[in-house]
């Protein structure tokens, strides 16, 4: 249930509420709104009913269902755009259009401070790079895990650009969430519910990457458990779906943009490196998804594509990259939008 709080409604009647909703058995999640709060009850769905009685309540508005199986997420519960804050000064969801990149793993400290810098000189930013890498074959490259890490952190301090890095298990959340700034949850991982509550819990923003034979709603639903453990900040990132097409690696599926964002409130960005599979597909589908509102990308970037570790064949070569940002400059501004 939403319980929508009257325009000049304070905060003694918001906590009020609060007491109350507790006392129900549900949990609250209050949402700032610009003329007024909205406070989501979540629990059990069967006995909703009790919390109607909270219309009663001083400063309360109205309480009204919230339809969809994912609440918090839901554009019913809020329908302003959300914006998620990364490190000190990116913020996803805002007028500007945020590009993350660089390769797709850590692989050394010479490469990842290389890549953190030519990245950052053609306009990205945040910075990618795995350091625990979740590969299809346990023969694969699985990054350099805590050094990869060490490695970032680094580029981050001589470069001043946040980064994302992938989480694959609960039991290094803690670990990943004390140097990254976002924590990404790969396509492979976005049904493993453990690993969603835990990221939950961690306080640190999220990059959900929609798996690979999902379909929205359960993409929804994989925020909602983020969500629903007190994390806020959740960007959703389409990344391609497995369809029967084998021209490209996954089928990319640049609807989900305005699918999304009338179902949700949350930042929506495109991974067009492994929705492809091929850097000569690249540039057009960044801006493609920059036309179709995307508040940003994230795009893998390797100085030396032919020997990375992990999908040079999909990796942009730096002055590729640098390419692209400056005509993707000029689909952002079409749309009233900086890069
Ligand atoms: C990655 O970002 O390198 C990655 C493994 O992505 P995905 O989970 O989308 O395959
Ligand atoms: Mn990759």
């Amino acid at each position: 249930m939403i319980i929508v709080m009257k325009a000049g409604a304070g905060k003694k009647d918001r906590d009020e509420v609060v007491k109350r909703i507790k006392e129900l058995g549900y949990k609250p999640h209050i949402i700032h709104g610009t003329t007024r709060d909205v406070i989501g009850a979540i629990g059990d769905e069967r006995a909703k009913l009790v919390l109607q009685s909270l219309e009663n309540m001083h400063g309360v508005e109205s309480v009204v269902p919230i339809l969809q199986p994912y609440k918090l997420a839901s554009s019913e519960v809020k329908q302003e755009p959300s914006q998620v804050k990364v490190g000190d000064s990116v913020i996803i969801g805002g007028s500007q259009v945020v590009v993350m990149a660089g390769p797709c793993s850590v692989e050394s400290e010479e490469q990842i401070i290389e890549s953190a810098r030519l990245v950052k000189a053609a306009g990205a930013t945040m910075l990618r790079g795995g350091a625990f890498k979740p590969r299809t074959s346990p023969y694969s490259f699985q990054g350099l895990e805590e050094e990869g890490l060490k490695l970032l952190a680094k580029a981050r301090e001589l470069t001043g650009l946040p980064f994302v890095t992938e989480v694959i298990n609960p039991e290094t959340v803690d670990l990943v969430a004390d140097y990254a700034d976002m924590l990404q949850i790969g396509a492979r991982n976005s049904q493993n519910f453990a690993l969603l509550k835990k990221v939950g819990q961690c306080g640190k923003p999220i990059l959900l990457k929609r798996g690979m034979a999902m379909n929205i709603q359960e993409f929804l639903m994989s925020a909602e458990y983020i969500m629903s453990e007190g994390n806020q900040g959740v960007v959703l990132c389409e990344r391609g779906i497995r369809t029967f097409e084998t021209a490209t690696r996954n089928t990319l599926d640049l609807s989900a943009i305005p699918v999304l964002k009338l179902k949700t409130h949350l930042p929506v960005v495109i991974d067009p490196s492994h929705g492809t599979g091929n850097y000569h597909y690249v540039a057009p589908m960044c801006y493609a998804a920059v036309a179709a509102g995307a508040d940003g990308l994230i795009v893998e970037v390797h100085p030396d594509p032919e020997r990375a570790s992990s999908d040079g064949p999909q990796s942009l070569k730096p002055k590729k990259f640098a390419a692209m940002m400056e005509k993707l400059r000029l689909f952002a501004e079409a749309d009233g939008r900086t890069l």
